[in-house]
């Protein structure tokens, strides 16, 4: 039997790439698209090699052709780091909706399932806690993080269109704080943040107060709600995330302790806007999907740390962003 064919974009970020691995594990056609803008081909080199990867390097805010059938699309482009998308703020509120538009359109004459990478960030700076899917959220639309937040929410708003009045196949997954393997040591994600200079022996910067919490899931068990979801029958959003509740100043001190730094806790102005409290309430995944995470922070944490330990001197000391000046303007 002929190959099912899956497209993923954001396929040479951290979780597009690891979407990618598990797509080929389950003897997909894959074809990763990707622009590279915060992304990198050391994600995915391992898989040039192989007869069932493909790979187009492409904005998806400009017209997506993709030649030949399409059974399954997951889109995830998107910059994805406060960092990231306070650098190119329209580039992100373009991938968000001219890129959004594409795909779906894309779906629809492919007659292929489509999955968006959506985010805990639709719920802005939450006044409950955990967060259900049917919480509206406390988003500030014209602060910094208003073009990641606004863009996400636009892109839910579009896929239910396409749901609803082209009758498209689509699924929304709300994604909380991931981490693991292949991510970007200088993407300015906590995580990345404090392992970094922890290794380079700086201090570890925590911002305001350090009581505002995430709750943290590691990429395999976030990979596997994924594909659950894919292959559900559920077209409202599903939230998929570690429950597991943390301050980032116990956070901090957690990295601390697992890298052994001789370093102290540094404190910085909390950014605007930082939400508060950030947990998943998980129980729709629980009941639909029969999903729940299996990896502790514990555990994650150490994968995770001897992945960073594994890169090269150079990578580690290169923490300098990328000019991202012209793409502003764009
Ligand atoms: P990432 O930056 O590692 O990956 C994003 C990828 O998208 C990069 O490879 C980038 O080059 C690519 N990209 C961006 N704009 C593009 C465009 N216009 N055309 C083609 N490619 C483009 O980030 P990530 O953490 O892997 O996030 C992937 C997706 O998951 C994003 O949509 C993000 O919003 C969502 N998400 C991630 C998290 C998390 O904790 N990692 C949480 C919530 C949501
Ligand atoms: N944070 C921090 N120090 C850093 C980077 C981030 O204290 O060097 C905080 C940040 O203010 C936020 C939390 O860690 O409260 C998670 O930040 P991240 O950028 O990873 O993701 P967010 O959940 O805010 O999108």
């Amino acid at each position: 039997m002929a190959r099912k064919r899956v497209l993923i974009t954001g396929a040479a970020g951290f979780l597009g790439s690891h979407l990618c691995d598990r797509f080929i594990k389950e003897d997909f056609h894959v074809i990763g698209m990707d622009n590279l803008i915060t992304g990198d081909l050391a994600n995915i080199e391992h898989l040039f090699k192989l007869e069932n990867f493909e790979f187009y390097h492409h904005d998806v805010s400009k017209f997506v052709h993709v030649p030949g059938q399409l059974d399954y699309i997951l889109h995830f482009a998107s910059p994805a780091s406060p960092i990231d998308y306070l650098k190119i703020p329209i580039q992100t509120l373009k991938v968000g909706s001219l890129g959004i538009h594409n795909l779906l359109g894309l779906a629809r004459v492919k007659r292929a399932r489509i999955i968006i990478a959506s985010t805990s960030e639709v719920y802005g700076d939450p006044n409950v806690n955990p967060q259900p899917e049917e919480y509206w959220g406390n988003v500030n639309p014209v602060g910094p993080r208003g073009v990641y937040d606004e863009a996400k929410r636009f892109q839910e708003a579009m896929t239910m269109a396409y749901h609803t009045f082209h009758g498209v196949e689509t699924r929304i997954v709300r994604i909380f704080n991931t981490y693991g393997p292949r991510m970007r040591l200088n993407d300015g994600r906590v995580l990345p943040a404090f392992i970094g200079q922890a290794l380079r022996g700086e201090d570890l910067t925590v911002f305001g107060d350090g009581s505002q919490t995430r709750s943290f899931c590691y990429v395999d068990d976030l990979v596997e709600g994924i594909y659950r979801l894919l292959m559900s029958d559920y077209v409202y959003p599903v939230n998929i995330g570690n429950p597991d509740e943390i301050t980032i100043g116990q956070f901090a001190e957690e990295i601390i302790k697992l890298t052994g730094t001789k370093q102290k806790v540094i404190y910085k102005p909390l950014p605007q806007d930082d939400p508060k409290q950030r947990r998943p309430d998980i129980t729709k995944a629980k009941e639909l999907l029969n999903w729940e995470p299996k990896v502790n922070r514990a555990e994650g944490l150490k994968i995770t740390y001897d992945y960073f330990k594994s890169l090269s001197k150079e990578a580690l000391e290169k923490i300098e962003h990328k000019d991202f000046s012209n793409y502003n303007k764009k």
